[in-house]
């Protein structure tokens, strides 16, 4: 018989489980405080569950937890990647941010993976160079934040903010990355509030119609990188396909539905997306929505070609694209001595063993 995986299950699907095994619901949230708010994954140590009840779930089922294999520490002290291990051997990356705050309060953000691989392909990116593999199931997309929470268990830290911007398109994840969303925010489990949740797209514009229809209170982004279909096609793939004009239509449906404002992360690139030209052309493009814009001078990876541009052009760039009266902020670099673009540690280790 195969055993049944609880962890990824919703409060109600629990209570289902738990009724189908002869038990009351009441086991189900039971067992959902258990697995999502406490951590546990030994049936042993979940102390108000009965001998009984505890045999008969050793017996259907199991709670799956991902393998921390490798865990680097940036020379910053605040950034740190957490490579995991999946059951059937894939690798995939998270990593963790700490931020100070004013009034002393921290932020600590997990980054997360919503695949093995990417199928994007994105051209300065090191998670899209061998495609994508497959996509992570509820329980691997949940289990990083768990894991990085547990891995601070003996601190007063926790995870305050989750931001699905790892290895892989949540969008073409869209069913496991929405459900796992509703697992990270439930209040009896790892209770991180929605707008405390990031979503990350490439864009694919159906699929963030769909999710605008979600009509979930997330923080919702959208890595733009070009202001004209030449250049974007260059930089993503799937540009080809989804040209920057259905990205625009489906982020100003989003915003009609959602009414929340829209991040557009640009990546600089020396050359190829910096020049003042691109900069009024994305102002005028992003004209009627309520955007911020993320600037993000290149982190050199060791696969791509790319440069990142000199400091004074960003800021340049940054000028021209407020001149349009948009909001525009540099985003922090984070770890770049410990190789924190997506995918850098996992390609590190595959190619380890490939040596090896
Ligand atoms: S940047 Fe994101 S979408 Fe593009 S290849 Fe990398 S992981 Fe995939």
């Amino acid at each position: 018989m195969e055993m049944i995986n609880l962890k990824g299950k919703t409060q109600e699907e629990l209570d289902e489980f738990a009724k189908s095994i002869g038990e009351s619901a009441f086991r189900g949230r039971q067992l959902f405080k258990w697995i999502y708010h406490r951590g546990e994954s030994d049936f042993d140590k979940m102390t108000d569950i009965g001998k009984e009840l505890k045999k008969k779930l050793r017996e259907t089922s199991h709670v799956s937890v991902i393998k921390l294999v490798d865990r680097v520490t940036a020379d910053d002290k605040n950034t740190e990647k957490f490579l995991f291990q999946l059951a059937d051997g894939n690798l995939i990356e998270s990593v963790l941010m700490r931020y100070e705050e004013h009034l002393g309060f921290g932020r600590c953000t997990v980054c997360i993976s919503s695949q093995v691989g990417c199928a994007q392909g994105c051209t300065f990116c090191a998670s899209g160079k061998n495609g994508l593999v497959r996509s992570l199931t509820v329980s691997e997309i949940v289990d990083q934040v768990m894991q990085v929470q547990s891995s601070m268990n003996d601190t007063a830290e926790r995870v305050t903010n989750v931001v699905v911007m790892g290895i892989g398109e949540p969008l073409a994840n869209f069913k496991n990355v929405v459900k796992a969303i509703g697992l990270i925010n439930h209040g009896d489990g790892i209770a991180i509030g929605m707008r405390h949740i990031a979503v990350s797209t490439v864009g694919i514009p159906r699929m963030m119609k769909k999710l605008a229809d979600e009509k979930l209170s997330i923080r919702f982004a959208v890595s733009l990188h070009a202001p004209d279909n030449e250049t974007r096609s260059k930089i993503i793939p799937a540009n080809r396909k989804y040209p920057v004009e259905s990205i625009i239509d489906a982020s100003k449906y989003y915003q009609k539905v959602t009414g929340r404002r829209i991040t557009f992360e640009y990546m600089l690139i020396d050359g190829l997306n910096d020049s003042l030209d691109q900069a009024k052309m994305l102002g005028k493009l992003l004209r009627g929505i309520h955007a911020m814009i993320n600037l993000i001078p290149l982190n050199p990876v060791k696969e791509s070609p790319y440069k990142r541009p000199a400091r004074n052009r960003c800021y340049q760039f940054a000028k021209e694209v407020e001149k349009f009266g948009h909001k525009v902020i540099f985003r922090n670099e984070r770890g770049t001595s410990i190789d924190a673009a997506c995918g850098q540690l996992r390609n590190r280790m595959t190619e380890k063993e490939k040596g090896s």
